[in-house]
């Protein structure tokens, strides 16, 4: 399979100090391989998206020598392919629809005497696993009830192991406001536009064994995975839109390509982008290996 990467932003707001580190990671691989690089807006859950944001991301990467190799792909249009995906888990009994409100889970947790949260999501204790007993569907999720341990290796975080069921539980597929979840989106997309790589942020490292589950579950291959070293605010905090991670002014380029190149642990001098991006591919290379 000749190399395919990606980088996959969520037009919640414009790119930000920490989303070009992992752009110009995947970027970087990309190049090391002399495979190509492709960008992908993940705009499935439309309420969080800003207005403009995909041309804004696009523009900034544009600025920093950073340009897909295809003309860039929206998530918000390819609802066909999730919907798609999903009958066939369905049909394989491998996704099931859920009447549950959050309250109701909660609820059921508190009865079963042990609730239990993870990152502030309920693991989900399966009360609609064999039926909805005559209550509507709300929202439909992924059977990861009696599969093992997913062990995957990460090529810088190393091997890595989780038990989706009891960690995560039965994770959801599409929301009950009608919304894809992330999770089916990203592996539809990923197998549909032949990734063989993906490069993202570390923060993501904890949803690659759901993606895992899923990809076994549609017959589909699995990508090799590198995740970076996040970008860490004044605060400690991840960097993020959330915590008010402020837009990346690319009047200066490449002050900004040192910048997400030294959070990667690459020092690189060159004049310009081309030059840069040209050096920093050989560091690449160097540090993190084709
Ligand atoms: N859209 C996700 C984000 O911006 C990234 C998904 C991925 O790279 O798998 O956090």
């Amino acid at each position: 399979m000749p190399y395919t990467g990606r980088f996959a932003p969520s037009p919640t707001g414009a790119l930000h100090a920490g989303s070009l580190v992992a752009a110009l990671a995947s970027w970087l691989d990309a190049r090391a391989h002399g495979g190509r690089w492709l960008v992908r807006i993940e705009d499935v859950d439309l309420p969080r998206c800003v207005p403009g944001a995909d041309e804004r991301i696009l523009a900034q990467l544009a600025a920093c020598g950073l340009r897909p190799d295809e003309d860039p792909v929206w998530q918000s249009r390819r609802g066909a392919l999730y919907q798609a995906a999903l009958d066939r888990l369905v049909a394989a009994g491998r996704a099931y629809p859920c009447a549950c409100s959050r309250k109701d889970i909660e609820q059921s947790l508190l009865a079963a005497g042990h609730p239990r949260e993870r990152h502030g999501e309920l693991v989900y204790p399966g009360t609609c696993r064999h039926g909805l007993h005559g209550r509507q569907a709300r929202a439909w999720r992924f059977l990861a009830e009696g599969a093992a341990p997913v062990e995957w290796t990460d090529r810088r975080l190393g091997p890595q192991t989780q038990d989706v069921a009891r960690e995560v539980g039965d994770f959801v597929l599409r929301r009950a406001d009608g919304l894809w979840a992330y999770q089916l989106a990203v592996v539809v997309d990923d197998a549909d536009q032949g990734i063989t790589d993906v490069v993202r942020g570390e923060d993501l490292a904890d949803n690659t064994a759901r993606q895992v589950l899923l990809q076994r579950a549609l017959g589909l291959p699995t990508p090799r995975y590198l995740h970076t070293p996040l970008v860490l605010g004044p605060n400690g905090e991840k960097l993020s839109k959330q915590n008010g991670a402020t837009p990346l002014d690319v009047a200066d380029p490449l002050a900004r390509l040192r910048e997400a190149g030294a959070a990667l642990g690459l020092r690189v001098e060159a004049g310009g982008v081309a030059d840069w991006l040209a050096a920093a591919t050989r560091a690449w290379v160097a540090t993190i290996g084709a």
